[in-house]
């Protein structure tokens, strides 16, 4: 796959489901993936790129941006409190926001930084133990908290567990989103972004299928 297959199969899904061309959000998802592969995706003109650790994109994203205009930074991985001034400073959206300690501190460095990211909640629809993100049952007084805070909340983020049909999963984060009066929807990764694009994804997270397979970083 590249870049250029992955953007027509996406328009062929928003035209299907009645979504204006192009009002689906692609994130190049580049975590771990050799620069040379970033370098080849942005001279094509590809402008918003996710990474999951907010050191791994501190490391390489300076030199890009100094090079090319416009780029755009998610983060879609999980985010600790200390790391979160920098990821305040350098990213335009952050999309594992999943308890209050951290929307606080968020909220705090944003005063400071004088600016914040646009947040998206993530909820954890498969209530996995491994993994991040609020339950779908604390998630309302989440987002209260978070609107108290005055924070920019645009939305909800899942990553439906792997063994399961992530349909069910969008269709849940959906229900949840319309519930609270969210429009955003980040949702839809590599294998499935069709399926999240049908059930109303605002942003789809593409890795593997632009850059080809990850490469384990080296210990
Ligand atoms: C790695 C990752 C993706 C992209 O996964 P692919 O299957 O390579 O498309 C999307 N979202 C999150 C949160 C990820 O960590």
């Amino acid at each position: 796959m590249t870049l250029e297959a992955i953007t027509t199969r996406l328009r062929a899904a928003e035209i299907r489901t009645g979504r204006a061309p192009g009002s689906v959000t692609l994130i190049a998802v580049s975590k771990v993936q050799p620069s040379e592969r970033i370098d080849a995706v942005l001279a094509q003109g590809q402008r918003v790129f996710g990474e999951n650790r907010v050191q791994e994109a501190q490391g390489r994203w300076p030199a890009f941006q100094a090079r090319f205009e416009g780029i755009s930074l998610h983060l879609i991985g999980p985010l600790q409190t200390n790391k979160a001034r920098a990821a305040v400073s350098m990213f335009d959206a952050i999309h594992s926001v999943d308890r209050l300690k951290l929307a606080e501190t968020i909220a705090r460095l944003a005063d400071d930084e004088g600016r914040c990211p646009d947040l998206f909640i993530q909820v954890n629809t498969g209530a996995e133990p491994q993994k991040a993100g609020v339950l779908p049952d604390e998630l309302e007084r989440l987002i209260a908290s978070v609107r108290a805070l005055s924070l920019p909340l645009k939305g909800l983020m899942c990553i439906p567990p792997a063994d399961q049909d992530a349909a069910v999963h969008f269709r849940l984060l959906a229900a949840l989103a319309a519930r609270n009066g969210l429009e955003g929807l980040s949702m839809g990764m590599s294998d499935d972004f069709e399926t999240a694009v049908e059930l109303g994804a605002t942003h789809v997270r593409v890795g593997s299928a632009i850059f080809g397979e990850r490469v384990p970083p080296k210990e």
